[in-house]
């Protein structure tokens, strides 16, 4: 089966007793025993287990080509997961440019239990030659945030694996309509579903997905499940329902993007557009091998100064000034003031979630604010 097809009907359960189309939502902690002590209903209580975060997981796991999924309550405690699930005194190796939220969270709760090298894994030779008898985790995020960098998911998952190194590759921006990491050699895959699974903007949530169903696998599922940082029910009905329009939705951010990124590189007030559909992308080449189409997110620099550039974003009126992105309506964020004094990211550069508008309304908004 196809994705668009998989969307609509992995995450659904019709129930026997009420036939009800769409699965309603289970809110109860604690299910009845039988006499017998087994639970018949295959649940005991929500912490472990929950009929909509069993849809909601079915659905993930399908849609990754994977074996199985756990769903947590943000992409940062699905993160965290497989970061609790190593080894105390391993170490990592993630990308210089990881997720901040995700990179705060190794260098704060994770300092003194994991060591990290933060690297460019483009060069290839710098990952190789970084890794140390202890290391257990290679993490990838492609394309990345703000600069949408491209990382090649064959090449570093063969360096790994020649090692025994596990692969998690954060899928968030890609999503698995147009890139599959676990057929390119990743061991588990990484979503905020926060961003384009959910969708709309109204549900936090995160998952993991793994290939195979191997020890670490069952780490991954004790610290779910004993952690506690689940989603609730009402969480995972929103996740399953964002999840039937996926396909289509990242259809329309992938168009409206392209044509967004195209109009913005031949503004004479834009200095430069980051978006890896563009042939001048330094990395298109591997982008094109491993993604089908390019995403909704882009970045652009602004031939002006920080306060000039934030000026653009305030004369906007369609695209929203708000962090996150995924959700049907475009988002516009000036990153270094959100990024902190010591921001690597260009005072001048704005990145675009690009929504679900109509594409004339979105570059007519753009053509006024860039004057
Ligand atoms: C948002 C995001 C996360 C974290 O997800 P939360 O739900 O905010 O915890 C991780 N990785 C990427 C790429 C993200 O965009």
């Amino acid at each position: 089966m196809k994705l668009e097809t998989i969307a609509i009907h992995a995450g659904n359960h019709i129930d026997p007793s009420n036939r009800a189309v769409v699965q309603p939502l289970t809110l109860s902690t604690t299910f009845e025993r039988g006499e017998d002590g087994e639970y018949p209903g295959g649940f005991n209580y929500t912490r472990a287990g929950n009929p909509n975060r069993r849809s909601l997981e079915n659905v993930l796991a399908r849609l990754e080509s994977g074996v199985d999924a756990c769903a947590f309550s943000s992409g940062n405690a699905a993160g965290s997961a497989v970061l609790q699930s190593l080894k105390p005194g391993s170490h990592i190796i993630a990308p210089d440019d990881m997720y901040h939220g995700l990179r705060y969270l190794i260098n704060t709760v994770f300092n003194g239990i994991l060591t990290v090298d933060y690297l460019d894994l483009s060069d290839l030779d710098a990952v190789a030659s970084a890794i140390k008898p202890n290391t257990r985790l290679i993490w990838i995020e492609t394309p990345s945030n703000p600069l949408l960098k491209i990382t090649d998911i064959s090449a570093i998952c063969k360096i790994a694996h020649e090692k025994g190194i596990l692969v998690c590759c954060d899928n968030t921006f890609a999503t698995p309509v147009f890139q599959q990491p676990l057929d390119l050699g990743a061991d588990i895959v990484m979503h905020a579903t926060t961003k384009y699974l959910g969708g709309h903007s109204d549900v936090l949530g995160g998952t993991l997905i793994t290939k195979d169903n191997n020890e670490f696998w069952e780490r991954i599922r004790n610290v779910q499940v004993l952690s506690g940082a689940v989603p609730s029910p009402f969480d995972c009905y929103m996740a399953v329902r964002g999840i039937k329009t996926l396909p289509y939705r990242m259809r329309g951010h992938a168009a409206n993007a392209k044509k967004i990124a195209s109009y913005l590189q031949s503004h004479p007030r834009v200095e430069q557009v980051f978006y890896p559909g563009l042939s001048e992308h330094p990395l298109h080449e591997v982008a094109k091998t491993q993604m089908s189409d390019f995403g909704g997110m882009l970045s652009f620099t602004f031939k002006g100064s920080s306060d000039e550039t934030r000026e653009v974003s305030n004369n906007l009126k369609l695209f929203i000034r708000a962090t996150s992105l995924g959700g049907v309506e475009s988002l516009i964020e000036h990153r270094a003031s959100v990024e902190g004094p010591d921001t690597k990211t260009p005072k001048n550069l704005l990145r675009v979630s690009v929504g679900l508008e109509y594409i004339d309304d979105l570059i007519a908004d753009l053509e006024q604010a860039l004057k």
